[in-house]
């Protein structure tokens, strides 16, 4: 039977700030086990915590950014359960009125656009992390450094039906995070996670299967891949007639598969509660008018935004504002006037990436200043150096930091694009080749090529192709 898939996901992001949700501990990553606690975040009996305003704006910013509906009251409530990683037995979280609510995301899936249904976006604290060390020993170790770290969480509605949508989705939001700055989006370290889930119905039903949530998925591409899973093992159950039943899963990145690990909690099991230590939070229009202006331009509207106005394709515009700080680089070297975007557009694509990956480093320590790429963009645009040579003048202008022209003087690069210079060389190797001419008049195109490689010999390989082959084809027409 066929089946449609609906996908959804629970994103959790931790926000970027030096200190913790509900007190002054560090946040940074990689410090020794349980050095950054103090007894807010330990859970001791009889402290209070004091709300992060730096850590509320930014998931305001990522409310507004996502279009969400934003009361002017919030507060944050108690979910309690029991975990080791959480001594309070409770995590501090939002339920009944959460920062954010029925917001959208508009993303191009396949040169389509998908809007995507944000049910809200709420702030909450982190949990600890426990540590199982070597085999052998029976013991588990907790480590609270995480503890009441400020997490950000996205609950998407249902509205993904491939694969590729939530791959979309997932990119597009991670790129919003990092746009906004609220998030360095580290998913190595655990700073951004995604949660999908997956159920399946016959197609044309509108009654939604059993619900399947896939935790514990360290990447992007894990995601599509237990995404992709799922929906071949929820058909073969459901053809089988199988009865599924809502269960959260744990993805097997070695196996590439999904276990099954516990009975899906519902929100009463969670008794949620105002939280009595906090005031509730009062968002006026001025501050949200403030966030807003914060805002800087997305990546998606800026994506179309290229498209249109430099004329750029939809990949060569996609892949330049996968990161912002590439694509302020690139429009900086568009804005020098000296070449056009078209041409910047595949240096930085081909050349500026490539040195980036090789280097590890971000588009910010880039060594080149952008006007320069664009000169040497424009040496290659207008013909004093073709295009290999402009290679290699890159590289020159990465060891000595010198700019294209000067290198391109200093070392002789230019082309020869004087016809006189040129018509020279081609009538002596016409006149020392009359085989290859013969052939050519026999028809044989081949011969042609046969006279371009002496002419370029002659010039050192500085004469440019194109006004040989003009030049070759014009004598060769005369004889
Ligand atoms: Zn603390």
């Amino acid at each position: 039977m066929p089946y449609e898939a609906v996908i959804g996901a629970e994103v959790h992001a931790e926000l970027a700030t030096l200190t913790k949700l509900f007190c002054g501990c560090s946040t940074a990553f990689g410090a020794p086990p349980n050095t950054q606690t103090c007894p807010v975040c330990l859970g001791m009996p009889g402290v209070l915590p004091v709300m992060n305003r730096l850590a509320f704006e930014h998931a305001l910013k990522v409310a507004l950014a996502l279009n969400c509906h934003v009361d002017p009251v919030t507060f944050f409530d108690r979910k309690n359960y029991y975990y080791p990683d959480l001594p309070k037995n409770y995590q501090i979280s939002q339920n009944h009125r959460n920062l954010g609510r029925n917001g959208h995301l508009d993303l191009p899936v396949e040169g389509r656009s998908l809007r995507v249904g944000i049910w809200n976006v709420h702030l909450e604290e982190d949990a600890g992390k426990l540590l199982h060390p070597e085999s052998g020993q029976s013991d588990s170790l907790v480590d609270l450094n995480r503890a009441g770290t400020p997490l950000l969480e996205i609950v998407s509605a249902p509205d993904m039906r491939a694969p590729a949508e939530i791959d979309a989705f997932m990119r597009a939001l991670r790129n919003i995070l990092l746009y906004t700055g609220v998030s360095d989006c580290k998913m190595q370290e655990g700073r951004l996670r995604f949660e999908p889930s997956i159920s399946l119905r016959p197609a044309g039903q509108k009654e939604y299967g059993a619900r399947i949530e896939i935790k514990n998925v360290g990447s992007i591409s894990a995601v599509v891949k237990a995404v992709e899973y799922e929906i071949q093992r929820q058909t073969r159950a459901l053809d089988s007639g199988e009865r599924l039943t809502p269960e959260t899963r744990l993805w097997d990145d070695r196996l590439g598969r999904t276990v099954s690990m516990r009975r899906k909690e519902t929100s009463a099991d969670y008794r949620y509660f105002p939280e009595p230590d906090l005031v509730e939070i009062r968002v006026d229009e001025t501050w949200k008018a403030r966030i807003r202006a914060e805002l800087p331009e997305l990546p998606v509207p800026r994506r179309l935004r290229l498209q249109q106005q430099l004329n750029l394709g939809p990949y060569e515009a996609g892949v330049l504002t996968d990161d912002r700080a590439l694509a302020d680089y690139f429009e900086s070297a568009v804005a020098a006037g000296k070449a056009s975007p078209k041409a910047v557009a595949n240096w930085v694509i081909n050349d500026v990436l490539r040195i980036l990956n090789e280097r590890q480093i971000s588009p910010v320590a880039f060594p080149i200043p952008p006007d320069r790429l664009a000169a040497l963009a424009a040496l290659v645009e207008t013909g004093v150096i073709g295009q290999p040579t402009g290679r290699s003048v890159l590289d020159d202008m990465l060891a000595t930091g010198e700019p294209p022209e000067e290198i391109v003087r200093k070392k002789g690069l230019a082309q020869i694009s004087d016809e006189s210079a040129i018509i020279a060389i081609v009538d002596r190797v016409l006149a020392a080749q009359p085989q290859v001419v013969a052939d050519w008049k026999a028809g044989k195109k081949a011969a042609f090529n046969a006279l371009i490689g002496p002419v370029m010999r002659e010039t050192k390989g500085k004469a440019n192709p194109q006004v040989v082959r003009q030049l070759l084809e014009k004598r060769l027409a005369e004889q």
